[in-house]
């Protein structure tokens, strides 16, 4: 489904067992934490890839389950073509084996069914999934005219099985326990995982700081942790925690929110964008570049936490462009923050965005962007302080401002 609707969007939960205590947990897919209301235990959950689910096949059912992938995305989709960018809320399921006549899309079941977790005891047998259909992801996303150009900022991506299961010589869905597709048994083999790797488990890790031993603090979707006892950020990377570096900016008279951003350097090819003079020739800012601007490095900014796709495109633009700077400080205590629910990968598919909203010369921008290869060469989370109205954000330098609803409708995005 692909949509500018917020109302239209679905979510999927997940049920599974506190691994501390076996009491029940119903996760949403956007969780990082799992957090036991029983034992109070605080888990960072973890895999191998992405995760894997799959939908439980009714109890009665006695038959072999074959289960089969749909390829789960969410996330903003932006089509650019010239002076236009258009942009929705994509979210898709579908089908990533190669089997003729299933359905191509998983449809309306999250409503009213739940997830389950793919582990090494799940019972039944999983098809490949075919990397090669990866491109009808793409394909599903494209709703701009041909020739334009596309980018992605990922929310979810998993892998969702569909539970099946063989019937006179059939091939049965087994939720609606209806026939889909004549089943031909000779093909079956080579259709099937032979083994299921043992990474196919979500993981916990402890949220203890690795530091200090304090209990850190975050939301359950967030994907940063704070430890308010050392001031100090982590983040979860290959099973373990590791330690971020962040800073917080000072600023504004009264009370404050800091909202989470990502502030990043990259090698881009075929452009030069490492100074702020790259970025007055490139926008063509009012300004005349001078030797002093040729030192200041130039930053790409994203917001780290989810947004609306027009306020985040619209965000990217104004603060690469305002090249936030002044007082910060390497603490956050006492301030408020924001969780950190967007990944630094993810941030990074902002930067063609912002280039193709600032560069002036249209032309060239189609011409640079379809093959535009960056590196990312340095990557700094960064809190701004925002001024807490009645019903606002607000970033005084800047000028932004924000909407307290718009952000609590990015946190369920
Ligand atoms: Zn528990
Ligand atoms: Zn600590």
């Amino acid at each position: 489904m692909i949509s500018d609707s917020y109302n239209s969007r679905e979510s999927w939960q997940i049920e599974h067992q506190c691994p501390q205590c076996g009491a029940p947990v119903l996760l949403d897919e956007t969780d990082h934490l799992l957090a036991c209301s029983y034992c109070r235990t605080k888990l960072y959950l973890l895999s191998q890839g992405p995760f894997r689910y799959r939908l439980p096949p009714p109890l009665e059912t006695a038959k072999e389950i074959l289960y089969v992938p749909y390829r789960r995305y969410r996330g903003l989709s932006y089509q650019v073509r010239g002076r236009n960018i258009d942009y929705r809320v994509a979210d898709l399921n579908l089908l990533t084996a190669p089997v003729k006549g299933l359905p191509f899309s998983l449809g309306l079941r999250p409503q009213v069914l739940k997830l389950k977790f793919v582990s090494p005891e799940t019972e039944g047998r999983f098809a490949k999934v075919d990397s090669a259909l990866r491109d009808l992801v793409e394909t599903a996303l494209q709703f701009g005219p041909s020739g334009s150009l596309q980018f992605m900022i990922g929310d979810v991506e998993s892998l969702i099985y569909a539970p099946f299961y063989r019937e006179d010589g059939r091939l049965f869905d087994a939720i609606l326990k209806r026939p889909v597709i004549p089943w031909d048994e000779g093909s079956l083999e080579d259709l099937l995982e032979q083994d299921r790797p043992l990474d196919w488990q979500v993981r916990f890790v402890s949220t203890l700081c690795p530091h200090c031993g304090w209990d850190l603090q975050g939301e359950k979707d967030a994907l940063v942790l704070l430890c308010r006892n050392c001031q100090t950020a982590w983040i979860c990377k290959n099973s373990s925690l590791e330690k971020i570096d962040f800073s917080v900016m000072t600023g504004g008279e009264g009370p404050l929110v800091h909202l989470p951003f990502w502030r990043m350097r990259a090698d881009i090819e075929g452009v030069r964008l490492q100074s702020y003079a790259d970025l007055i020739r490139l926008a063509n800012l009012p300004k005349i570049a001078t030797p002093s601007h040729e030192a200041v490095p130039l930053y790409f900014w994203s917001p780290a936490f989810k947004l609306n796709p027009a306020l985040f495109m619209r965000w990217t633009r104004q603060m690469t462009a305002y090249q936030p700077g002044g007082q910060a400080k390497e603490t956050f205590e006492g301030a408020s923050v924001h969780p950190v629910t967007m990944p630094l990968a993810d941030a990074v598919g902002s930067i063609p965005l912002a280039i193709a909203n600032l560069m002036m010369d249209k032309r060239k921008m189609m011409k640079l962007l379809p093959d535009l290869r960056m590196t990312l060469t340095d990557a700094l989370l960064v809190y701004q302080p925002f001024l807490v109205r009645r019903n606002e954000l607000i970033h005084e330098k800047m000028g932004l401002v924000i909407h307290r609803k718009a952000l609590a409708f990015g946190a369920e995005l």
